[in-house]
């Protein structure tokens, strides 16, 4: 299991959260899973304005009998379903699909709350990065196992300069 992923990938993840903060940014990953390989491969990213609502914090704590989780966008991040409908729509006739959310974490480190993992898919990356004081330190990407339990999931990262040069066969 790896994720596959260039390094402007990341730059832009990590600026869009440091743009997002003190609140947490999010975004999807949009690519391909290879199931001969099992991997992924990002190919494009859609960065998301957070869309978390006193209201969707209602429906959930119903939903999940949670009602003591941090209600705030410094705490909670949201995706609009129209959002990732979009996406999906778009990738479908991209060929692709969604692999994956982003996120990020204010002053607080780059790793899965119990919500985060009480919200996740199975087989899907999810990228946290964490913000201190309007930075971004860290990025890790993480994986459910079979147990519902995240795990890290290693990340193979072309460098930008490399990227580049395979833009030319990627939109032919
Ligand atoms: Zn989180």
């Amino acid at each position: 299991m790896a994720l596959n992923l260039t390094q402007e990938h990341i730059d832009r993840m990590q600026a869009h959260a440091e743009q997002a903060y003190p609140h947490e940014g999010c975004g999807l990953l949009v690519g391909r899973f290879d199931a001969t390989t099992d991997e992924k491969t990002l190919v494009n990213l859609t960065l998301l304005d957070n869309a978390w609502t006193k209201d969707v914090a209602a429906d959930l704590a119903d939903q999940t009998h949670s009602a003591a989780v941090p209600q705030t966008k410094a705490r909670r991040y949201w995706i609009d379903p129209k959002d990732l409908f979009e996406t999906q729509r778009q990738a479908r006739q991209d060929g692709l699909a969604i692999i994956g959310v982003y996120h990020s974490h204010p002053d607080a480190a780059a790793v899965p709350s119990g919500c985060d993992r009480d919200l996740a898919w199975p087989s899907y990356a999810y990228i946290i990065v964490s913000v201190r004081h309007g930075t971004a330190v860290d990025l890790q990407n993480w994986q459910l196992d079979g147990h519902h339990q995240f795990q890290p999931e290693p990340m193979k990262i072309t460098p930008a300069s490399a990227a580049k040069d395979r833009m030319p066969l990627l939109s032919s």
